[in-house]
């Protein structure tokens, strides 16, 4: 039985307060939103609406900007195929990066079958892209820019104020997957240059299975086409009987983020900080990222020269991540890290620790004590 839970980049658990908020929508509250002829939809409706109002209070957008899915794999899919076939015929080049999530890569990819030309900009030793690059990118047929806010594997966040300005100087707009930094980092899609966004429930304390997009309803308006067509919910863009409850999980840990930030940061980055002290302490051990600017609860550290076996061995009952959780049906090494530079043996060295709030300094000591064993 794992008992050290440092996974959180790849899911958190479902938080009390929220359970709670979902609970009733399951039992009581368990009408249809669509139902516009008696009280259990219209209470199904009013909890949608509350949660659109809470997604859109967290990152700065108006509630009618907020359609929900079943997560940010789907959000990105919707976001980018969506809008690619809507203006494609007009722009058909998208610029995006060498670590987005593969959701964001492979949509991407199938685009390029269908003639739409992808840039896909490298990354340095940190994980940034040089915005320089970005400028000299833009072609009078590029649609739009999709980077991420921070990274899952490595905590690193990009410059997404100046991103978004950039894309809209080029006539362009600007997709920003915010799975990781939603919760973590302050978000304002209006200051932030975003057009389009992304968040799943399941990163920030809600349910599995439940996210949003946010849409950006003027200056420009966004159209998108839908991808999943039935009867027309959701303002016709994403058909299918709403997740009541999910979307009322995702609402309530969007609300509960929104205060909880600043607290979580100081106490879990304190966290981090001392394993990171520590676990550097030992040989050719190093830190993948950016040290300055990185989500508080994230760190990926490479310990060169053990093998990922070795040291996941070594963390007994520890959950941790090699590469992406989200893809670890794939067992290549991260093509976030070998994008930045380090080779196929530094990045199947490497172990992702994302912490979270139940975390404590007893288990960081635990785990420096198992690491120094393999060292000894
Ligand atoms: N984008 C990023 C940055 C992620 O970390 C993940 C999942 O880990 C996703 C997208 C996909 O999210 P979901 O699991 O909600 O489909």
């Amino acid at each position: 039985m794992t008992s050290i839970y440092l996974d959180h980049n790849a899911t958190t658990p479902v938080i009390d307060d929220v359970l709670a908020a979902m609970l009733p929508y399951f039992t009581v509250h368990f009408g249809n939103a669509s139902s516009k002829t008696h009280a259990y939809g219209w209470i199904a409706e009013q909890a949608v609406e509350t949660a659109q109002i809470q997604v859109a209070n967290l990152i700065g957008a108006q509630k009618e900007e907020i359609i929900f899915t079943s997560g940010s794999t789907e959000s990105i899919n919707l976001a980018i195929k969506g809008l690619a076939a809507v203006y494609g015929s007009k722009k058909n080049h998208i610029i995006t990066s060498a670590t987005e999530h593969l959701a964001v890569l492979n949509s991407l990819s199938k685009l390029s079958k269908n003639g739409f030309v992808i840039t896909i900009l490298p990354v340095d030793r940190v994980g940034q892209i040089d915005l320089q690059q970005l400028k000299s990118a833009f072609t009078e047929k590029t649609l739009m820019v999709c980077i991420m806010h921070a990274n899952n594997e490595t905590g690193t966040i990009n410059p997404i104020k100046e991103i978004g300005k950039i894309a809209h100087e080029n006539n362009a707009l600007f997709f920003c997957d915010a799975t990781q930094a939603a919760g973590k980092v302050n978000i304002d899609v209006v200051e932030d240059n975003i057009d389009m966004l992304c968040i799943s429930a399941h990163k920030m304390y809600g349910p599995k299975g439940v996210g949003a997009l946010y849409i950006r309803n003027m200056q420009p308006k966004i159209i998108l086409a839908s991808l999943i067509d039935g009867g027309g919910h959701q303002n016709d863009l994403r058909s299918g009987t709403l997740n009541v409850p999910g979307i009322v999980g995702l609402g309530k840990a969007c609300e509960i983020a929104l205060t909880a930030t600043w607290d979580d940061g100081i106490l879990i980055s304190r966290l981090r900080t001392v394993l990171e002290q520590r676990l550097t302490l030992l040989p050719n051990v190093f830190i993948n990222g950016d040290i300055r600017n990185r989500l508080y609860n994230t760190t990926n550290i490479c310990f060169k020269n053990k093998s990922a076996a070795d040291i996941i061995k070594a963390l007994k009952n520890v959950a941790v991540s090699n590469g992406s959780a989200c893809s670890s049906a794939n067992a290549a090494a991260s093509h976030v890290l070998v994008a930045m530079g380090l080779t196929e043996s530094e990045a199947q060295s490497s172990i992702r620790f994302s912490f979270g709030k139940s975390n404590t300094m007893q288990e960081v000591e635990l785990i420096v004590e198992m690491m120094t064993k393999l060292y000894a």
